[in-house]
């Protein structure tokens, strides 16, 4: 199948390596782009193990499962990525009443020990 994140290359050949624990992913753009891919399979433990452990309190594993199962991830379009830690992003998906939706969001993230993960994020309203 084609990836999810819509880089036009094969699961196996992009977000798949990131998701099995084969290989983390080289920048913050990648591990976004893996995240994406997480909630469209989905794969909440990915999305769980890449948010930076301190920042864990903030999400719940079970929700995160639930959010990329009710809805349907059609697109992910990057905006800009305007330093190295930082990603500006638009997920397209349409949700459980079948509407169309934009996640238009400005996430950060951190490189520790040569890993990425992810801190937080501020949204735009649309
Ligand atoms: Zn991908």
């Amino acid at each position: 199948m084609t990836c999810p994140c819509c880089s036009g290359k094969a699961y196996e050949e992009c977000c798949q390596p990131f998701h099995k624990g084969d290989k983390s992913a080289p920048t913050a753009e990648a591990l976004m782009r893996s995240r994406f891919s997480a909630f469209a399979i989905p794969n909440a433990d990915y999305l769980w193990e890449t948010t930076l452990p301190s920042k864990r309190k903030f999400h719940d594993k079970a929700e995160l499962q639930e959010w990329g199962e009710i809805n349907t991830w059609t697109k992910l379009e990057i905006v800009r990525t305007s330093v190295l830690n930082q990603v500006e992003f638009k997920a397209y998906y349409t949700d459980q009443d079948a509407k169309s939706q934009i996640h238009h969001e400005f996430s950060y993230f951190q490189l520790i020990k040569g890993r990425w993960y992810y801190v937080s994020g501020d949204f735009f309203e649309n």
